[in-house]
């Protein structure tokens, strides 16, 4: 087993619900460790940026436009196979896939709306960490 970190974003639809505890309790329940978190309003350029691996995607436009409607919280999640962890712990992206227990499936309100993002592979996560959050402001 590895300690691993990965990253998450608590999407505008959660912090405008005011569950951004409740998000983070279930992480924690998980076994996942916050070692890094801050709440911001990303800008069009830097949801464009994060998301440009689905620039070709349908949903890319309204995806921009839902990721920057309110403020998000990225954070760094520290734990043993963080990132399948998390993966695990959030549920398939449309919520109504998504294994009870799991935050999409308790928390989110559509496919798009799903409260939590969650790197996909520790290459993506050192990338989405990296593009967030300077070495300084993780406290492990
Ligand atoms: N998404 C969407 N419509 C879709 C598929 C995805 O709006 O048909 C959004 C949704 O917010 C999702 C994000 O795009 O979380 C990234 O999609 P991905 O397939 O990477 O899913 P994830 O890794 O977040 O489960």
């Amino acid at each position: 087993m590895t300690t691993e970190r990965t990253f998450s974003i608590i999407k505008p639809d959660a912090t405008r619900r005011n569950l951004t505890g409740a998000v983070t309790k279930m992480l924690e329940a998980a076994g996942l460790r916050v070692v890094a978190s801050k709440r911001i309003h990303m800008t069009q350029e830097q949801a464009e940026g994060f998301y440009a691996v689905h620039k070709e995607r349908p949903f890319f436009g309204e995806l921009v436009s839902f990721m920057i409607s309110g403020p998000v919280v990225v954070q760094v999640l520290e734990g043993e196979n963080a990132m399948a962890r998390n993966r695990e712990v959030m549920g398939a992206t449309n919520p109504a896939n998504a294994e009870p227990g799991t935050i999409r499936k308790e928390l989110a309100e559509s496919i798009e709306a799903n409260t939590v993002h969650g790197s996909d592979s520790l290459e993506n996560a050192a990338t989405e960490i990296a593009y967030f959050f300077k070495p300084e402001e993780i406290v492990g």
